[in-house]
Parts: structure tokens; C-alpha cells; sequence
């Protein structure tokens, strides 16, 4: 407790442990001075008190020492020592020799401070002063405080008394004024702090106009300026985020596109637009599978330009091409969007018909030959004319690979081939 008070930890107690120092330390200086004034003063008037008495005892003595009479004189004195402002008296012969010495207290424990008055004993004779001696009476230090202690135990008292009431009024009024509205802001700023409400503010009660009315608007427009800079904060961070969600949204658009054209050029042939010799024969591989699988029909052609090489050699290899484009173009036109067409070799296709059974299939073939036949192409100003040679198989049992298709409709390709061109061998 008393710790606590010396090292106070909170506010009030501090100010009230510097209060109550200064205060006592005020009112014991005071006090002190008071007392100071009040023992000399004391000591003075003592001292009055010890010359009447001295004035009183005067004649008595020096009668008893003119007439030799001891036994007065000790009676006297006797009586003298007993008063209570008298600590002793000494009576001394005209020779400076001891006539009688009496103390009030023990000659072993004298009192602090002692103080007298001396007097001169004389006897009057045939009008000529005699002298008989000296006396002196002593007071002390003890007979002053005897005096002063019983007054100064009042004011101790009701210093004390005084002391305490301020004591506990003042720990009221800081309490009441100051802990209390601190600790009610500090436990108000805890639950802002700790609050999901953003919109929550202090709100003291019975706050006056003072600094802490002040501090607590300060501390309100504080929070109102920290959370209009946490929305800014969060709404700069959703632009962001949805800037960076476009972005990312944009693209992966853009990768799609590229892996769109990536996987076109990884898988058509340049020229036709139509499936290069890998993916086609990936893809037919499959359709060859289901149709197994499915035990459905299926059809396998494959095509080649008639004496494409003197195209190129006559026109040349620009209006080769634009034939090449002219053939699958054609082809096109005959097939549905489920069957595939590849482009095998350089002016070799082959396609890969579903759900066709080889008669369906030459139908077809005939109508792609009489169309390729018949169609005069105008490039460049130049007519140019050409024929196609088709061979055409369909998938028996033993046909698990799309080479074994192939193989054997290039047996029936030659086959039309040797037998003029321009044909569909089966
Ligand atoms: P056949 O009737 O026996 O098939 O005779 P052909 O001349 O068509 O056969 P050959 O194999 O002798 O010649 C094929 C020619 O096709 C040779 C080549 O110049 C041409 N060729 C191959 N790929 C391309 C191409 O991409 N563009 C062009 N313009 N010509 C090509
Ligand atoms: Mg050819
Ligand atoms: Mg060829």
C-alpha cells in the first residue's frame, strides 16, 4: 500500500502523492516557524515571570542571610525550587562562595537549555548599602515546552484532522473530475479499437466543457479521418483488383487465341487450311476405333492430282498452289463437318468418311472426280483444267491401324492411276 503510494502507477495518484508531499511539507514549515515563535516567546515571558518572583524573594532572602538565619533561608528556597518555573537557585556570598545550590531535577539528566536571571542581595545600614551576595534563579527548555507542547498538541491535532478531510476530498474531486472521465475514455478507445463498427465513437458521459470534452472530439475527428482514408484505401484496392482481374481475364483470352492458332499450326496444313499428315492420321485412328468399336461402316480415300507436276512445270508453283486451295475448297462441299480431310502428302489428300459404307463412299468420290473434272479454273488469265485419281477401302476387321487402311487404298490410288487417271478404283 505504501509502495503504491510512493510509485504510484495511474494518473490521479500520482498528482495526488505530489499534492499531499507538497502540502504536508507546507504545513510542517509553517507549523514549525509557529512553534519556533511561540518557545521564545514562552521563554520571554518566563523569564518576566522569574524576575517578579526574583522581586517577591528579594527581601526575604537578604534578611536571612543579614541575621545568619539558614533555616529561613533554606525553607525559602525550598520553596522557591518547588514552583514550577523554577529548575534551581543558587545563592552565592560576596566572595563568589556557594552559600546554597538547589536543583529541581536530577544533576544526572539536566534539561537541554537552561536560562536564568541574577540579582544582587544588599542590606541597608545607617543609609549605606551593604552587599550580601548574589542570587540566581533558573528556568529551562522543559518548563517552556510544558508550556507550549499542550497548545502545540491542538494545532498537531487539528492539523492532522485537517490534513486527512483534504486528503479524501481532494482523492473525490480527482476522481471525480479526472480518473474517472480518463478511465472511462481509455475503456471507450479499447472498445472502438476492438469494435466491428466502424462507425463507432467515444461518447463520455457527463462531460463538461474542458480538455477532455477536446480530447475526446479530437480523438472522434481522428477516427471519422482514418476511416475515410480506409475506404479510399479500399476502393483504390477494388480498382486495382479489378484492373488486374480484366488483365488477367484479357489475357488469358489472348493465350487462348494464340493457343488456338498455335494448335492450327500445329495441326493444319498452311496451304489447305485442312489436317497435316500427323493429325489426320491421329484423328482417323480414333474414327477408326469407334467404328470397330461401334461396328459401324466407315470409309477411307485417298486422292492425287493427275500429272500435277506438269501444272506446276507449265504455270509454275503459284498457280500450282491456287489449285491445291481449289481442290479442297472443292472437296469441302461434299463432306460433312464430322468427316476429315488431310492432306497426306504434296498433292496427296486423304479422307476419312464415318458411318459411309464403300458404295456410299465411291458415290461420293465419282461426284468429288466428275466436279474436280469439270471445274476450269481462270488464274492469272490462264485456263487451266485438271483431274484427280481416287482409291477407296473400307475398314475390314483385321484393319487396326490407319496405315493398313492407307496401304491399301494406295494399291487401289495406283490401281486408277494404271488404269488412266481420272478415276475411282474400290
Ligand atoms: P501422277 O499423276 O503420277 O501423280 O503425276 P504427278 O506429276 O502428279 O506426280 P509427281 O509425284 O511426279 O509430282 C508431284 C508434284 O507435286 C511434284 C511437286 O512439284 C508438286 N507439289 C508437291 N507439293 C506441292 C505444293 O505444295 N505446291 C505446288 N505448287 N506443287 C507441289
Ligand atoms: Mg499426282
Ligand atoms: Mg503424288
Amino acid at each position: 500500500m505504501f509502495a503504491r503510494f510512493i510509485r504510484p502507477s495511474n494518473l490521479s495518484k500520482k498528482m495526488m502523492r505530489v499534492i499531499f508531499t507538497i502540502y504536508l511539507s507546507v504545513t510542517c514549515f509553517i507549523t514549525s516557524m509557529q512553534f519556533l515563535a511561540e518557545y521564545f516567546k514562552t521563554q520571554d515571558s518566563i523569564l518576566t515571570e522569574l524576575k517578579q518572583l526574583e522581586e517577591t524573594v528579594h527581601k526575604p532572602i537578604s534578611t536571612s542571610l543579614w541575621q545568619y538565619n539558614h533555616n529561613q533561608l533554606d525553607a525559602l528556597i525550598a520553596g522557591l525550587v518547588k514552583m514550577p518555573i523554577i529548575e534551581g537557585v543558587d545563592i552565592i556570598d560576596k566572595n563568589a562562595k556557594s552559600i546554597i545550590s538547589k536543583r529541581a531535577y536530577a544533576l544526572t539528566s539536566p534539561p537541554l537549555s537552561i536560562f536564568a536571571i541574577t540579582s544582587d542581595l544588599n542590606w541597608t545600614l545607617n543609609e549605606q548599602e551593604i552587599m550580601l551576595g548574589t542570587v540566581i534563579l533558573y528556568s529551562s527548555s522543559e518548563v517552556i515546552l510544558d508550556r507550549v507542547l499542550f497548545g502545540f498538541s491542538l494545532i498537531a491535532i487539528t492539523e492532522i484532522i485537517k490534513l486527512s478531510i483534504l486528503f479524501w476530498l481532494f482523492i473525490w474531486a480527482f476522481d471525480r473530475y479526472l480518473a474517472s472521465p480518463l478511465k472511462q475514455l481509455m475503456s471507450q478507445v479499447n472498445e472502438v479499437q476492438l469494435s466491428q463498427n466502424i462507425n463507432k465513437r467515444i461518447n463520455l458521459s457527463n462531460i463538461e466543457n474542458n480538455e477532455l470534452s477536446q480530447l475526446q472530439e479530437h480523438i472522434n475527428n481522428m477516427l471519422s479521418a482514418i476511416e475515410k482514408d480506409r475506404e479510399l484505401l479500399l476502393e483504390d484496392e477494388q480498382a486495382k483488383r479489378n484492373w488486374l482481374e480484366d488483365a488477367v481475364v484479357k489475357r488469358t483470352e489472348d493465350l487462348q487465341i494464340l493457343n488456338e492458332k498455335l494448335k492450327v499450326l500445329a495441326t493444319r496444313d498452311s496451304l489447305t487450311g485442312t489436317l497435316n499428315r500427323g493429325s489426320f492420321f491421329e484423328a482417323a485412328q480414333h474414327l477408326l476405333d469407334l467404328s470397330h468399336r461401334q461396328k459401324s461402316p466407315a470409309s477411307f480415300l485417298l486422292l492425287d492430282l493427275d500429272h500435277f507436276k506438269i501444272v506446276n512445270d507449265t504455270y509454275g508453283h503459284y498457280v500450282g498452289d491456287k489449285v491445291l486451295i481449289h481442290f479442297t475448297t472443292t472437296l469441302q462441299k461434299f463432306l460433312r463437318k464430322s468427316d476429315l480431310i488431310g492432306r497426306v502428302g504434296g498433292e496427296e489428300f486423304a479422307i476419312f468418311l464415318s458411318d459411309t459404307g464403300i458404295d456410299d463412299a465411291f458415290l461420293i468420290a465419282d461426284k468429288i472426280r466428275k466436279e474436280i473434272g469439270s471445274s476450269i479454273l481462270d488464274i492469272e488469265g490462264k485456263t487451266i483444267t485438271y483431274t484427280v485419281s481416287l482409291g477407296i477401302v473400307s475398314p475390314e476387321s483385321k484393319d487396326h491401324l490407319i496405315q493398313d487402311l492407307f496401304k491399301r487404298a494406295d494399291l487401289k490410288l495406283y490401281g486408277a492411276k494404271d488404269k488412266g487417271r481420272d478415276r475411282v478404283e474400290k
